[in-house]
């Protein structure tokens, strides 16, 4: 890896952040605070929440195994893709390589950002080799994206390709793990102090069941979450979703429960699904979503529409012609999505 500096961008690396009341006096001793400008009134959501999310990050350390000084949150995992562009991307220079198709965040913020989104295509097993993505590489190359599990394919990336990513290449390599509860693979975010250049995405938005609450999470290096903590909004992370965070993590058996359930459901849902006259092939899955190429996937779509029923159709996403995904529900709801299937003509 090149040194942190040298792939920051200068006005980042040099950059001197807000210092907020909460940051200038964080102890607990005080009592009276008279330093924020916050009404007096209405406790407790008249105070300003810990920028640093210190007691919900205890909490993480003891789910996730990864320390505070390694640990990023953000209002969703939105905010930890986009930061990654405004630290270490110069708009119009810069550069970004990404396996495809994946999760089309990392493209969307690269466009938001003016930065060169390069995208590699996976092969037919929608596996990558690390040379043909460090193929597509230059020196103004900051960032590698790779998704595992990834999305919409479902198929987690081959661990060695992704070591040798890792190791061969001189800038930052993230791993978007959003999936990884539902996976046998061991989570990369172990992996951390093997390698300075990783950053591993999590996000509280699936197996923890909080979508709505927007909370994602980035593991890395101390010093590029050094980085991140300095150029995030103040309080990025609002009390209401720390204290409903915390809460979940209390809640971590109820989450292995509905983790077990979906797995039990995915296993039906694939070998019932391929057994459809309108399956031409599920592709192997270790997300809490299936990716199955059909005989005509926009009819299909459209009749489920009509039947109240929501799938996400990839037909225009490469590799994925006549393609959908589609998400494991509650037993119920995918039995509604079969008995609807089997009556289409
Ligand atoms: C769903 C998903 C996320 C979650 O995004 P949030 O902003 O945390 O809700 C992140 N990455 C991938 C690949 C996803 O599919």
């Amino acid at each position: 890896m090149k040194p942190l500096k040298d792939l920051t961008r200068p006005n980042i690396w040099s950059l001197a952040p807000y210092s907020s009341a909460r940051n200038e006096y964080s102890g607990h001793t005080a009592h009276v605070f008279l330093d924020a400008n916050e009404n007096p009134y209405g406790n407790p959501l008249n105070r300003y929440p810990d920028p640093l999310q210190a007691e919900l990050k205890k909490k993480i350390e003891a789910v996730k195994g990864i320390p505070a000084d390694y640990t990023f949150l953000g209002n969703g995992s939105d905010e930890a893709i986009d930061l990654p562009y405004r630290i270490f991307c110069r708009p119009g220079i810069d550069n970004v390589v990404a396996i495809e198709p994946t999760y089309g965040m990392y493209c969307v913020c690269a466009d938001i950002n003016d930065v060169e989104y390069r995208p590699v295509l996976l092969d037919e097993q929608f596996q990558i080799k690390a040379d043909k993505l460090l193929a597509a590489c230059d020196e103004n190359t900051k960032i590698i994206w790779i998704c595992s599990p990834n999305n919409p394919t479902g198929n987690t990336i081959d661990r060695q390709e992704i070591v040798n990513v890792l190791t061969r290449f001189q800038g930052i390599v993230i791993v978007d793990e959003a999936y990884s509860d539902f996976s046998r693979e061991r989570p990369l975010r172990y992996e951390l102090l093997k390698y300075p250049n990783l950053i591993v995405l999590n996000t509280m938005s699936k197996a923890w069941a909080s979508a709505a609450i927007r909370l994602g999470m980035a593991f890395a290096s101390k010093e590029i979450i050094a980085l991140m903590n300095k150029v995030k909004y103040p309080y990025n992370v609002n009390l209401l979703t720390q204290q409903q965070a915390m809460k979940v993590l209390d809640n971590r058996f109820d989450v292995e429960r509905w983790v077990n359930m979906i797995l039990q459901e995915r296993g039906r849902m694939v070998e019932a699904f391929a057994q459809l006259p309108i399956c031409e092939k599920v592709y192997p899955t270790d997300a809490n979503f299936f990716l199955a190429r059909v005989t005509d996937a926009q009819g299909i779509y459209d009749y489920l529409v009509e039947q109240g029923i929501i799938v996400r159709n990839r037909n225009r996403v490469k590799l994925c012609k006549n393609c959908l995904r589609i998400t494991i529900g509650t037993r119920g709801e995918n039995n509604e999505l079969f008995g609807a299937l089997r009556q289409y003509k």
